[in-house]
């Protein structure tokens, strides 16, 4: 079965309200087209749908605008606690970790549980990993996260998310929200993984858990594969991930199954996004909310969907 077909990437930046500021949207696209142009090499080189994924949730998690791995926000004590899983179309097989901290790529651990007969950990048992994996002590803390958490504690913590990506000039002006960051690939052996990075949604009672390690929030069979952004809870209650990729499993296209979860969610006044693919190489998106940042690859050139206009849109590229 292993045929070579065309790879499919699709990232994103996280979901949530206007990128508000030129400057922001442009830093946004540039950072998430780079991204892109440095996965899809790996997946044309050869490199399988699983490591193509985790490599591309590093890049994101590493780049300090997003809210995943360095650029997390911060929870409600002013801790940072971090989320992430990893689906491997192809095996069938979730992994995560909910809430680690001190770690610079929470994927990492992620793609370690693949592997494992556990493989999702909460906070202490990811701790425990970390330790036993001899990972450096790391701080994903950085100033302007720092900024944004000491204002909204003034503020009581009024905001239900923290700012989308953090921008100097969006978090003066934007009030609102997300960040989470997600990648989903199809390789030339035809398979699919999707991988989901988030710091959760900021501001966060102590012990929240994010869809982000759930597979509410990041699915993936060997028919198609779903990462999301949004609100966590949102998510979970439309179970929005496995929603879409059982419904193309069942025999619905990749672009009826998003028209369908979408409309149902709008109906249900849900706020979240989604990215998609599904084994025929159909690449997908979806929002209710008012900007998906989301960034792909079809082949022949990268788009993105940073100028969507606000609410529902779907878009597919067969
Ligand atoms: N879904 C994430 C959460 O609720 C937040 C996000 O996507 O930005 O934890």
């Amino acid at each position: 079965m292993n045929l070579q077909v065309q790879p499919k990437l699709i990232i994103h930046g996280g979901a949530g309200s206007s990128l508000h500021g030129k400057g922001g949207l442009e830093a946004v696209r540039r950072s998430l087209h780079t991204i892109v142009e440095q996965v899809y090499a790996l997946l044309l080189s050869g490199v399988n749908a699983s490591v193509a994924v985790v490599q591309g949730c590093q890049l994101l998690e590493d780049n300090p605008r997003f809210n995943a791995g360095t650029g997390s926000v911060l929870q409600s004590d002013g801790q940072i606690r971090m989320s992430a899983s990893l689906m491997d179309g192809r095996l069938g097989r979730f992994s995560g970790v909910i809430n680690v901290s001190r770690v610079k790529n929470p994927i990492e651990l992620a793609q370690f549980l693949q592997n494992s007969p556990d493989r999702v950990l909460s906070d202490y048992g990811s701790a425990e990993l970390a330790r036993e994996l001899q990972l450096p002590t790391y701080n994903a803390l950085t100033e302007l996260r720092l900024q944004e958490w000491i204002q909204e504690r003034q503020d009581n913590f009024k905001s239900t998310m923290a700012n989308v990506v953090a921008e100097p000039e969006l978090a003066e002006t934007s009030n609102s929200r997300r960040g989470t960051i997600g990648v989903v690939a199809l390789d030339t052996y035809g398979n699919l993984a999707a991988g989901t990075s988030t710091g959760g949604k900021g501001f966060e009672r102590i012990g929240r858990v994010s869809d982000s390690a759930m597979p509410a929030g990041n699915y993936a069979t060997n028919h198609a594969a779903v990462s999301c952004t949004g609100i966590g809870e949102d998510i979970i209650d439309e179970c929005l991930a496995p929603r879409v990729v059982v419904r193309v499993t069942d025999g619905m296209s990749l672009k009826d199954a998003m028209q369908r979860s979408f409309a149902e969610a709008t109906q249900n006044q849900r706020d979240f996004g989604a990215i998609a693919l599904d084994v025929t190489g159909a690449i997908a998106w979806g929002k209710t909310s008012q900007v998906l940042l989301a960034a792909y690859h079809n082949g022949e050139k990268i788009d993105d969907t940073l100028e969507l206009p606000d609410g529902t849109e779907i878009g597919c590229i067969l």
